[in-house]
């Protein structure tokens, strides 16, 4: 198939831009646009690092605030047939916070961002092929917290804390693990209900917060919960890993991600595959508003942006098989992950053996390896006054492709 073809030539990696529009404050505080977007027809970016220069970024595509979120769904669409066919999919958002990657991914109910196309779409095409496959399609709940892997489908409590198996061949499984068979967008969402019921009480504070504020409003911050994987007190979590330095002190990571699970059988040759789809919107910044960030707030702000561009040096090293990979990024870990394709991955996970053993590794690995194909967003502000976070952004991004 030409969608198939399309993206064997180009690999596994795919990495889009999206540039939102000025917002209203930008516009009233008549905030200059540093992106140029005639350039920005072809895949090209240009951004004004200054009057005089224009720096030009490549990318797979490239949307202008003009596209909406029809037009972006366009071009994530194959992912959907990709899982199909049996391959693993994740689909992401990365970017300085307030640039739109919730939009993007969740978008709202008038406008429905990936996720809820993405799932339409695989229900949708899940039941045209019926004459040819049968599929079987199912939701996981996960929380890991503290190195701990918790179902929040079990019903028992016993058969909550999971462990993660590796078997002969060396993949990982989670024995025991509730899939929940979904048949619609409407199951799914019972689904999520359930699982997010369940999540550790007492997870803190903006988390929580955003929760209930976005609960009533959108069923799709639901996928906020779905496996929302919270590092909290790193310095603690990872300190048996003493050859890391750690900066941040205290706060949580939390990425939001959904997994969906679609074992397929061809009814005509017999065969059977199984593949991930994995739907990640990177929350690690949601609550540094630039406005109320103040005090200590303001220091973990700087803090966590320091990280994320320096997140771009770890994968640069990677991609280029330095031996010097910048350590200090422990908590992005979790994050780049997602981001890697095979080589890198493997590149990566030998750099990092101390996080052979972390179980967040474990759990995702197998989702990342072999033809698993991954969608990149890199979501940027057009405003002068985001440009150095634009411009950090914009070089990890294209570190990556
Ligand atoms: P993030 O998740 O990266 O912090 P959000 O998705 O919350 O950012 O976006 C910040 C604000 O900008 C929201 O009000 C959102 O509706 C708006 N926004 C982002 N991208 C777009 C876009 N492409 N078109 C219109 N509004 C957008
Ligand atoms: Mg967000």
């Amino acid at each position: 198939e030409l969608h198939n073809q399309i993206q064997e030539t180009k690999g596994n990696i795919r990495v889009f831009c999206r540039c939102r529009p000025l917002n209203k404050e930008e516009i009233l505080a008549a905030h200059a646009t540093v992106v140029d977007f005639d350039v920005a027809k072809n895949g090209d970016l240009g951004i004004l690092t200054n009057s005089s220069t224009k720096k030009i970024f490549k990318f797979d595509r490239v949307y202008t605030p003009k596209d909406d979120q029809v037009d972006v769904f366009a071009d994530a669409s194959p992912m959907v047939i990709s899982v199909l066919d049996g391959y693993n999919v994740c689909i992401f958002a990365y970017g300085q916070t307030g640039t739109g990657k919730t939009f993007t991914m969740e978008g709202t109910v008038q406008n429905r961002g990936v996720n809820y196309r993405t799932l339409e779409q695989l229900f949708e095409i899940s039941k045209e092929r019926s004459e040819t496959f049968t599929y079987n399609i199912s939701v996981s709940v996960l929380e890991v917290y503290n190195e701990q892997i918790r179902d929040l489908l079990a019903t028992s409590p016993a058969s909550k804390k999971l462990e993660i198996k590796q078997s002969s061949e060396g993949s990982h499984h989670v024995p025991g693990i509730v899939e929940a068979k979904v048949d619609s967008i409407r199951e799914v969402w019972n689904v999520l209900q359930a699982g997010s019921n369940a999540r550790s009480v007492g997870s803190n504070n903006v988390n929580e917060h955003s929760s209930r504020s976005h609960w009533y409003g959108s069923c799709w911050i639901e996928f906020f919960f779905l496996l929302s994987l919270k590092l909290t007190n790193l310095p603690c979590h990872f300190s048996s890993y003493n050859q890391f330095t750690f900066e941040l002190k205290t706060f949580t990571v939390s990425i939001s991600m959904l997994c969906i699970t679609v074992k397929a059988k061809n009814l005509i040759n017999g065969e059977c595959t199984k593949s991930k789809l994995w739907l990640v919107d990177l929350a690690g910044s949601e609550r540094l508003a630039k406005t109320d960030a103040q005090g200590e707030r303001l220091k973990e702000a700087q803090n966590i942006n320091r990280s994320l561009s320096a997140l771009g040096d770890v994968i640069y090293a990677l991609a280029t098989k330095s031996s010097h990979i910048p350590y200090r990024l422990e908590f992005n870990y979790a994050c780049l992950r997602i981001s890697l394709s095979q080589n890198l991955y493997s590149n990566f996970n030998d750099a990092f053996f101390g996080f052979r053993n972390s179980k967040l590794t474990h759990l995702l690995q197998d989702s990342l390896g072999g033809d698993s194909k991954t969608l990149m967003f890199v979501q940027i502000s057009p405003s002068e006054h985001d440009l150095s976070e634009t411009l950090s952004s914009l070089n990890f991004a294209t570190r990556v492709r």
